[in-house]
Formats: structure tokens, C-alpha cells, sequence
């Protein structure tokens, strides 16, 4: 068995998409746009900057853009890089760019089996556009080669009407249930939910898909963390454009891992640094143990689902992958380590936000 080492958030930097949800941030803060971006490093380049050595072990990567990801041609050839290097990867998209899938679909059949798509699933849009049928063509594609997959809604409050046909549709063509995320406002500060309703209503109203990634996000929703969190030790974003590496969403710690892949990477833990109002994105980070003390869920039941056939979304593979958490198989710092790191993180704190003061920026 594969042993899950570290969780990486793979930021593609495309702005550029296919469709237009009504409840779409970027879309509603202008930022759409960029199709292809200049990347600074060869598909070559980042798989051997994102070594097993390097990292440590054995990684799920988890790649998203702000638009549509598959909209990226060096998409192919950078994930066959991280394929190659024997990490496990995750590609989050609206399933409709046959062509890149196309091409995915030509890796060896060891890599595809490491492979997986989160499906957003953008009913009114599929609607509107008349590509219902493409969708879950891609979806019977990509189970077909081996690869995982899931399917997710974004429950916004226009879906509220659909819930019983767009349950019907999806049991009869993946034959399970949806799951369930929580729509959240990106133009605020503190990305509350998006909606007209109470959070208690809304709950009411979206439960019954039975999601585990929906009842975790709401048993953690608006919840300030201030425990110690390993944000930075054992997950990171990276931005695959010019290979900047950071703790988490608010973190001061900037590193380019991309730059001199012979350097060590810096993995400091985030500590009670944390300074996002909530952990918005927990099903993947609380939820494959960031943050030790909150077992109540894994990544792999949050990405599942049995199906009425028998068959199941995740391979047995991925499954018995995701399904370990981190602090499970990471040590755990001692309070030395702990206050060691505090000290570090504070210095680096103090530093950036004087560099910001001198550059005019604060
Ligand atoms: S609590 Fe969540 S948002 Fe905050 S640092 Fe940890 S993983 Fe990141």
C-alpha cells in the first residue's frame, strides 16, 4: 500500500471558462479571462521539482483552477509528470473538454488508476447548453480507463427547485447520490455562505443527499480554528505557474520550490497562525487530518459512493489512499518543535509585514 505522506492544492492559473454559473466568484469579480497561461517551467521541470525524494513520499495532489482547469493544454503533460514520479493526482473540472480527457486517457493504465476527477456538476448550465449527455459520457469514459472520479453540486439557492430531478438523473446515470459543498461568498472578507437563508434552514434543506462531505463542512462551518494546525508540514498550495509554495490560504510563508530543485523544501507547520475566519475548504484538509484532535471524517468517504450496482466511485486504489490521514502517518511535533516553529513563524510574520510597510503596501 501506498502510504499518503503530504496533500498539495495545485493552483492552475486559468481564468477562462466554458460556462457561466450564476453563483461563479471569479465571474462576479471580473477575473475571468486567461486561457492559456505563460508557465515558467517545462512539464519536465515540475515533475522532477515534485520528486517522491523531495516531498518526502507519496502525495495526493489535488489541481484546480479558477476557471475551467481542463481548459490548460500543458494540463496532459504535467500531470503525466507527477503521474510519472508515482504521486496521486485529483483534477477538479466541469467534464467537458473531451479533448484533454482524450488525451489523459492514453497514459499507461498504472497511471490512470492514480488518477481522478472531481466532476463539478453545473446542472442549469449543462441544461442551457445542451451537453447533459457529454457529461456523463465523460464520466462512463473515464470510469472505463480505471481512473475515480466523483460527482459534486454546488447547492446554490436557484438549484432549490431541481432537487428531486437532478437526485433522479444522477442515480440513474452514476447510480448513486450526488455530494454536496457549500457554496461560499469569495467576494467577502470572510467568504460566509452564499445565501438567502439561515444556516440552520439551508442545512434542512440539503441534507438529504446523505453527502459526508456536506455534513462535515457544516459540522465545522463559521468555526474559527485556533487549534495547532500542520498546514505547511504536511499540505501546501502551489501555484504550478512560477512554483510558489505556501502554508495555507493566510499563510506569511512563501517559498519557490520550482527555482533550485535542490534545495530542501522548507515544510514549517502554520501553527496557531491560521488566520481565516473559518476552514472553508476542510473537507480536504480537516478532513485528511491537518489538524489531529478532528477525526470525525476521512477524504476518502468524502469523495465515495456505492453505488446500486455494486461498483463503487473511488478504485479500490485510490480509495485505500485516501482514505489514510496525515497525522496518522506524519510525527507530531513536541511542544519544543512546537514552540520552535511558533518562533519561526513569528519572526517571518513580523518580516513580510515590515517588507509590505516599506514597499507602501500596508
Ligand atoms: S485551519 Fe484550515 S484554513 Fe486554517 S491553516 Fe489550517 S488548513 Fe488552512
Amino acid at each position: 500500500m501506498d502510504k499518503l505522506i503530504r496533500f498539495i492544492d495545485i493552483y492552475i492559473p486559468v481564468t477562462a471558462c466554458n460556462l457561466k454559473c450564476h453563483y461563479c466568484y471569479i465571474a462576479k469579480s471580473n477575473r475571468r479571462g486567461v486561457e492559456a497561461p505563460e508557465l515558467e517551467y517545462s512539464a519536465e521541470h515540475i515533475g522532477r521539482a515534485l520528486s517522491k525524494e523531495r516531498l518526502g513520499g507519496t502525495v495526493l495532489f489535488n489541481m484546480c483552477g479558477w476557471g475551467e482547469t481542463m481548459l490548460m493544454p500543458a494540463l496532459t503533460d504535467i500531470t503525466r509528470e507527477i503521474l510519472a514520479q508515482g504521486h496521486y493526482v485529483w483534477i477538479v473540472t466541469n467534464g467537458l473538454i473531451t479533448k484533454r480527457f482524450d488525451e489523459m486517457m492514453n497514459y499507461p493504465k498504472e497511471y490512470l488508476e492514480r488518477l481522478a476527477f472531481k466532476f463539478s456538476f453545473h446542472y442549469l448550465e449543462l441544461k442551457r447548453i445542451n451537453k447533459m449527455e457529454l457529461f456523463f459520457e465523460t464520466i462512463e469514459k473515464v470510469k472505463q480507463a480505471g481512473c475515480s472520479f466523483t460527482i459534486e453540486l454546488t447547492s446554490c439557492d436557484e438549484l432549490e427547485p431541481y432537487i428531486k430531478e437532478m437526485k433522479e438523473l444522477v442515480r440513474s446515470k452514476a447510480r448513486a447520490d450526488l455530494h454536496v459543498t457549500i457554496p461560499r461568498d469569495g467576494g467577502q472578507k470572510h467568504y460566509p455562505l452564499m445565501s438567502r437563508h439561515t444556516l440552520e434552514e439551508y442545512k434542512n434543506i440539503w441534507s438529504g443527499f446523505n453527502s459526508d462531505m456536506f455534513d462535515f463542512k457544516m459540522s465545522v462551518w463559521g468555526q474559527k480554528r485556533t487549534e495547532f494546525c500542520y498546514a505547511g508540514s504536511w499540505t501546501g498550495l502551489l501555484n504550478i505557474s512560477n512554483g510558489e509554495f505556501k502554508a495555507c490560504y493566510s499563510s506569511a510563508l512563501r517559498q519557490n520550490i520550482f527555482k533550485n530543485i535542490k534545495k530542501p523544501i522548507n515544510f514549517v507547520p502554520i501553527g496557531k497562525h491560521c488566520k481565516m475566519a473559518h476552514c472553508h475548504n476542510s473537507h480536504s484538509f480537516l478532513a485528511l487530518g491537518n489538524i489531529p484532535e478532528i477525526k470525525s471524517c476521512n477524504y476518502g468517504r468524502i469523495r465515495n459512493r456505492s453505488c446500486d450496482d455494486g461498483t463503487e466511485w473511488l478504485n479500490p486504489r485510490m480509495k485505500e489512499f485516501m482514505s489514510q490521514r496525515l497525522c496518522d502517518n506524519n510525527k507530531q511535533e513536541s511542544p519544543l518543535q512546537k514552540f520552535r516553529s511558533e518562533i519561526y513563524y513569528q519572526s517571518i510574520t513580523k518580516s513580510r509585514k515590515l517588507v509590505r510597510k516599506l514597499k507602501g503596501l500596508e
